[in-house]
């Protein structure tokens, strides 16, 4: 096997730009639009509420704010306690924090690495008292929504969907990001698409949306001096960052299919090794594919000890771990990364609740066998084949 460094690295998941995003750039900068108001921001809203097919959709100056203002919108209040998905970027929780709400993390499932039903069922068993949830559907697979939805409906409970990740995802047929009451995506650098940042809220609810813009201005009362009753947020997108993304828009569709084939070719380099690819039902999902992982089966992995800061492995003849792979992925100058540490397992939530459903701890174990792949739409088949290959030496 011929492997050779790559000159320029192979990233995790990084922004590709068509043309288009500098030409709204320039047409805000050549308008003095330069602001938090503008056409950018006006056609990114209506273009987005079409494409999930939902009213209304606050654009906003990250994923982070409208989760903020979701979690807010939900009746989130001090004290509170909040469902939250374990296996996730800290950034769907950081805003129940923020309220100084308590989250209570849901153990992950195996078929979709999102939330699991069967805990979440248990939580309102333990907890009937809670009324919100909120739930991320990781690398751009859906959560198992059916299930979801109706225990939500059984404890009338209000569902914050972060689909931060999974913008353009579909479960039976309907885009993510419109299976909760108040839902978030990102245009973060790293995302489907991009902004460089940005972020928006999608909600049906006419009020809620309008509330969000309220609030998102410093909440501004409708007075001729700056009147105030409540506490605001200076949380609007910029009229530039919203050129980019709708530049990018367009793009969704093909950045999709770019993705899916990364993963495809992944999962059929790996047909012969003891692994598997991040999973999803095709029978009700199609995802956007935005990270590719892979899943080490258990008697194929080699001793490995993570600390709070490093990690070690002793290598044994045809195992390997994440943590081998990883270190040879950036031998070779290639990015890839562990799987989102569960937050039940972060020092800062070591007091919270962790539900799962027996003694299980999915979480803990994807993080251990798991990892994310170089996933990023400008890596070429001929690059990814030598991916592909890497992590193939590592089973030697
Ligand atoms: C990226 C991300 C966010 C935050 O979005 P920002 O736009 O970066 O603030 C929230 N949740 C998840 C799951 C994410 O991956």
């Amino acid at each position: 096997m011929n492997l050779r460094k790559f000159e320029e690295k192979v990233w995790l998941s990084t922004p590709t730009m068509h043309g288009d995003e500098i030409k709204y750039i320039r047409e805000a900068y050549e308008t003095n639009w330069m602001s938090t108001v503008g056409k950018n921001i006006d056609e990114i809203e209506k273009a987005v509420a079409e494409k999930v097919d939902c009213k209304c959709s606050v654009a906003l100056s990250c994923g982070t704010a409208a989760l903020h203002l979701a979690v807010k919108l939900a009746g989130v209040k001090k004290g509170d306690r909040v469902f939250c998905s374990d296996m996730t970027f800290a950034a769907t929780l950081n805003s129940v924090v923020y309220e100084g709400a308590e989250p209570i993390f849901i153990d992950t499932e195996y078929d979709t690495w999102n939330m699991d039903p069967n805990a979440l069922e248990r939580a309102f068993e333990l907890y009937p008292d809670v009324k919100v949830v909120v739930l991320a559907n990781l690398y751009g697979t859906p959560s198992k929504f059916d299930e979801i939805c109706d225990i939500c409906k059984k404890h009338n409970a209000v569902m914050v969907e972060d689909a931060a990740e999974s913008f353009g995802a579909t479960y039976k047929g309907r885009q993510t990001g419109t299976f909760g009451k108040y839902n978030v995506i990102s245009f973060n650098g790293n995302k489907i698409i991009t902004g460089s940042s940005g972020g928006m809220l999608l909600t049906n609810d006419i009020n809620a949306a309008a509330k969000a813009r309220k609030w998102s201005t410093q909440s501004r009362e409708n007075a001729p001096w700056y009147q105030h009753e409540e506490i605001g947020y200076n949380y609007r997108m910029s009229n530039v960052i919203a050129g980019v993304v709708r530049g990018q828009l367009p793009y969704l569709e093909e950045h999709i299919t770019q993705k899916k084939k990364i993963y495809e070719r992944y999962r059929d380099g790996f047909k012969d090794l003891p692994v598997s690819m991040n999973p999803y039902d095709e029978e009700t999902m199609v995802p956007n594919f935005w990270l590719s992982c892979m899943l080490i089966d258990k008697d194929a992995m080699c001793k490995q000890v993570r600390t709070s800061s490093s990690a070690t492995y002793v290598k044994e003849k045809g195992k390997t771990c994440p943590t081998e792979i990883l270190e040879k992925l950036m031998e070779y100058n290639a990015e890839g990364r562990p799987i989102w540490k569960p937050m039940h397992m972060q020092p800062i939530y070591e007091k919270n609740q962790f539900i799962t459903v027996g003694d299980k701890d999915v979480g803990k174990d994807i993080f251990a066998r798991g990892l994310c792949l170089p996933s990023d739409i400008k890596m070429t088949e001929e690059e990814q084949d030598v991916i592909i290959n890497i992590v193939r030496s590592c089973f030697e």
